[in-house]
């Protein structure tokens, strides 16, 4: 399959560092809980904490996702819940791409019950396309209309997870 170049690594780098720099402003004082969504979230999750100055926490959530298909099966199912206890902490959701909404809706659901202080969302990319429902994004990296990316911890089929830049796939 062929790809093409979408976001080279510079514009990714230079977004992060924006990214850390608004979220270490915004919770100047508190220690937030980066709760990553894996596993296409592990690069933009750790450039983005080695950015962020101020302390915070780590943990990890996943769900079930897009196997070698490139649409979403519509069911979402957690595989792995967070383990650090979240009631009454600032939560920041980290996510790479954001398509239908599905993922997002059905984790924000989970981690709301867990009752945190708050709960703001990160993504990466905000695939504006086939939105079904709304989700707000908080901290957004890049807002881009169509098409299926790679690269930067995305794969299609656990390939091209690898590329330091984010591609297109034809
Ligand atoms: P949603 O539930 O919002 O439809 O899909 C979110 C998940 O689908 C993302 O976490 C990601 O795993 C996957 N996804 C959505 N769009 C893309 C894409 O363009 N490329 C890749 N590699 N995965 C995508």
């Amino acid at each position: 399959m062929e790809k093409e170049l979408l976001i080279p690594r510079e514009n990714i780098q230079r977004r992060v560092k924006e990214l850390a720099r608004q979220i270490s402003s915004d919770y100047e004082g508190k220690e937030p809980i980066l709760i990553g969504i894996l596993n296409g979230v592990v690069f933009f999750f750790a450039d983005l904490m080695r950015e962020i100055s101020i302390p915070t926490k780590m943990d990890f959530i996943r769900a079930a996702s897009y196997g070698s298909e490139m649409k979403s099966s519509g069911s979402i199912r957690l595989t792995k819940d967070v383990e650090m206890p979240v009631r009454g902490q600032p939560v920041i959701l980290v996510e790479d791409i954001v398509d239908t909404g599905l993922t997002l809706t059905h984790i924000v659901k989970n981690l709301e019950s867990k009752g945190p202080e708050s709960l703001r969302i990160c993504a990466l990319i905000d695939k504006l396309e086939r939105r079904d429902i709304d989700v707000s994004i908080d901290y957004c990296g890049f807002k881009i209309n169509e098409g299926f990316l790679v690269g930067y911890g995305l794969d299609y089929d656990e390939k091209y997870r690898h590329l330091p830049d984010i591609c297109i796939l034809k």
